[in-house]
């Protein structure tokens, strides 16, 4: 053993399936599942921790997601993915095991911005959009968080005023994820002769859209939000979803990836309990490995019940997702659940690897502040308890 402890395949996947979940995976599941975990071992692993120092985007690995073929969540056609809703959950899984910004990056692209042309755009949208956001040749982004209107984003004041065949749009955006980078830019904005919330796809380069990136960020570091102005951007009829037609297109979209925010908080959960017990059977205090005592048994077999429970809803979610029963509350719930208890087992796999446990090298403290976005983002942990609150009592206690 060396001075450092050094442990180089640390965070690689130990397969950790104690309730024998996996065996229901079907071949197309487990295919993506063991591609996504390759690639995560031997590409994602090596280079995460310093691409999150550097707070740079990882070029090289998002470059490899086409070829994975894991672009396009469940969209048929269009070049995209066609994953099956569970297949979809494993990839966000599984990349999260490695790195959280590299899937955010892919949650945006895909699970947001690619998923509201699918959901809310024509067929001639779809085939004008969707093939080059496949093949990542064009970079999608979602804007709809605005500084004043984060939980209660449907009150957003960005406006859109019709002139003739052109959409006039201004306002502000806040927390856009590959905002700076996007080509695509999918912005939720209220037109002032209705007042309903409809959707418009930006593209960029755009006179009177500025972005600049949100820095001092110390989660998920290696992917970019942005803050972005929109004064006076014009863009034809031709670039407003056809099918959006009110807030309520807008939260379908966040439904579907709601339930993605619950597979990703998995994959990092999974990430802290399985470096924490591969570095504890390697490391030896009082004259023995640190496994051999009773509290950190008891410790690592909680971890474990918390990952088996997260790993039963994702199974859950993703079996109602296929057969097109996922309501945005249940999905809701298994966020709620899901961040919860993964930023629990990470702050114990902290602890348990004592000082190295802060070490980038070794991964968890990185995953435990990833987290804390996906704790965040798509609806926080209240605002998912709020709704599932209504659900269950019939009063809504933040309306
Ligand atoms: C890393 C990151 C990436 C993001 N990416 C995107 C993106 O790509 N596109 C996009 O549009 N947005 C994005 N967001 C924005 C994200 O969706 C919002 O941050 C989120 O919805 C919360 O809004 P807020 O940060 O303004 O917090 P606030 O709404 O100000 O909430 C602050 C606190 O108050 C609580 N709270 C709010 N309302 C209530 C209530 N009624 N009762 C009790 N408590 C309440 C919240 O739960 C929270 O704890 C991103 C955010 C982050 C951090």
């Amino acid at each position: 053993m060396t001075r450092q402890m050094d442990l180089p395949h640390l965070g690689e996947a130990l397969g950790t399936d104690f309730f024998s979940v996996r065996e229901q995976f079907t071949d197309e599941q487990w295919a993506r599942f063991l591609a996504v975990r390759r690639f995560v071992d031997r590409e994602v692993l090596p280079v995460a921790g310093d691409y999150w120092e550097r707070a740079e985007v990882p070029w090289p690995l998002i470059r490899r997601l086409p070829e994975l073929g894991v672009v396009g969540e469940s969209i048929t056609g269009h070049g995209a993915a066609a994953m099956s809703p569970m297949a979809a959950g494993l990839v966000h899984m599984e990349l999260h095991r490695g790195d959280g910004s590299l899937g955010t990056f892919l949650g945006v692209h895909a699970g947001l911005a690619m998923q509201s042309i699918d959901m809310c755009g024509s067929e001639e949208q779809k085939a004008r959009w969707l093939p080059p956001m496949a093949t990542l040749d064009q970079i999608g982004a979602f804007a709809l968080t605005e500084p004043e209107h984060g939980s209660d984003s449907v009150a957003l004041e960005t406006t859109a005023r019709r002139e003739g065949h052109t959409w006039v749009l201004d306002g502000s955006k806040r927390w856009i994820g590959n905002g700076t980078l996007a080509d695509l830019v999918v912005v939720w904005a209220r037109d002032v002769a209705d007042g309903r919330v409809k959707g418009f796809v930006v593209e960029t380069p755009a006179e009177g859209y500025t972005a600049s990136v949100i820095t001092g960020k110390v989660s998920l570091r290696s992917v970019w939000q942005a803050d972005i102005e929109l004064r006076g951007v014009r863009v034809p009829e031709e670039n407003r979803l056809q099918e959006a037609h009110s807030f309520a297109d807008t939260a379908r979209v966040l439904a579907t990836t709601r339930s993605s925010c619950a597979w990703m908080a998995l994959g990092h959960a999974t990430a802290g309990y399985e470096t924490a017990l591969a570095y504890l059977r390697e490391r030896r205090q009082f004259g023995k490995p640190l496994v051999s005592f009773q509290i950190v048994q008891e410790r690592l077999v909680r971890m474990l019940a918390a990952l088996t429970g997260m790993q039963l809803y994702c199974m859950q979610i993703g079996r109602l997702a296929e057969a097109g029963r996922l309501s945005p509350t249940v999905a809701g719930l298994a966020k709620m659940h899901n961040t919860r208890t993964a930023r629990e087992v990470l702050a114990e796999a902290r602890d348990l690897m004592g000082g190295n446990g802060i070490l980038l090298q070794n991964h968890v403290i990185r995953h435990m502040a990833d987290i804390e976005a996906i704790h965040t983002f798509e609806g926080t942990e209240t605002v998912q308890t709020l709704i599932v609150g209504r659900d269950i009592t019939g009063i809504s206690a933040f309306t």
